[in-house]
């Protein structure tokens, strides 16, 4: 298949990556020229604009950092949709809103132009693993057709047509606020609990044990508690980009989100404090910094890890 692939970041490199791997006809294009040297290298074309990553491909992808950066390539002389020859689809694989997709969708549609919503989940290891948790919204037979071009870069028993236009950005922006909700929450809640006198590792270990278990505690906190390593391959910027846009999304739906306002503003605060590259980890560094304690681990438990250990 002839396919374009523009934004050859932490996510889209190694996505690209595996796209050309599987046989595919690449074409690819980045702000950052150098971003595509292993590309290149590898078999893939480079296109000097998105109008020619996009000419005469049958399938263009974008994994780009906001939904300002998407309309800034789709649209525009120079841009995607320009190059897009009719009869195409373009699959915007961002963590984004539907408004840029929306006025893509009403000039591409006169063309026979396709577009599907696909954001993933898995981080920057599972995009190079091709394991990525793909949330497709979109026509369900453009979505069948394009099911074997997202299964080289996602896990084929995780990647799923969750509705209309836009349903895909929609479950990927209410993931992301649930994980960042449960960071926020359970920083505060290691940082008291050590604070007023229990040790860590028997703290998590009883609330690993009770309701309040969870993923997050469990699996995603350890690269904190153990290794320092507050996620740089997820930057703070792109967080509080999507709890922004979560927030916006509550706000058009009508609902009321005061906990999802705090959590932005708990991210907000990392960013101000630890720069735009910060890792999406570092609100537990808030609190650190604030007691002047870290909350580590003395070593990683043997794997899989059991609430019950033998002694
Ligand atoms: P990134 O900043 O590492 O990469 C973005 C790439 O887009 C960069 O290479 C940049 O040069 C390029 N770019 C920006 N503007 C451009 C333009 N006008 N023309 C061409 N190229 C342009 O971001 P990332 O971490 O790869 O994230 C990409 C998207 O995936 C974001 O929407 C993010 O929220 C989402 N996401 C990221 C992760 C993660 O763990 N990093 C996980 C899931 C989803």
């Amino acid at each position: 298949m002839k396919v374009g692939f523009i934004g050859l970041g932490h996510m889209g490199g190694p996505m690209s990556r595996n796209v050309l791997a599987a046989g595919h006809d690449l074409v690819v294009h980045d702000l950052r020229r150098d971003a595509a040297a292993d590309l290149e290298a590898a078999g893939a074309a480079w296109a000097a604009s998105p109008r020619s990553a996009g000419a005469g491909r049958e399938v263009a992808i974008t994994m780009l950092p906001t939904p300002a950066h998407v309309e800034m390539v789709l649209l525009g002389p120079d841009g995607l949709l320009a190059g897009l020859p009719d009869g195409a689809v373009w699959i915007d694989m961002s963590t984004s809103v539907p408004t840029v997709a929306d006025r893509v969708r009403v000039l591409a549609a006169p063309r026979g132009i396709a577009v599907l919503d696909a954001p993933v989940s898995g981080m920057a290891a599972g995009a190079k693993a091709g394991t990525l948790q793909i949330f497709a919204g979109g026509d369900a037979d453009v979505f069948a057709a394009a099911r074997p071009l997202l299964e080289v870069m996602g896990d084929a028993e995780r990647i799923l047509h969750v509705g209309g236009h836009g349903a895909g950005y929609t479950v990927k922006l209410m993931i992301n606020l649930l994980w960042f909700a449960q960071l926020t929450a359970t920083a505060e809640v290691l940082t008291i609990g050590t604070q007023a006198g229990v040790d860590l590792a028997t703290l998590r270990r009883c609330l690993l044990a009770s309701p309040a278990a969870s993923n997050f505690l469990e699996r995603d906190v350890l690269s904190v508690l153990y290794d320092g390593d507050y996620d740089s391959s997820f930057s703070l910027a792109l967080a509080c980009k999507d709890l922004g846009l979560a927030v916006d999304l509550a706000r058009n739906a009508g609902v009321p989100a005061e906990m999802s306002a705090l959590v932005e503003q708990v991210y907000r605060r990392a960013r101000a404090q630890y720069g735009d590259e910060g890792g999406e980890m570092l609100p537990v560094r808030l609190l650190e910094d604030l007691t002047g304690t870290e909350l580590r681990l003395p070593a990683r438990a043997p794997e899989p890890y059991s609430p019950y250990p033998p002694d």
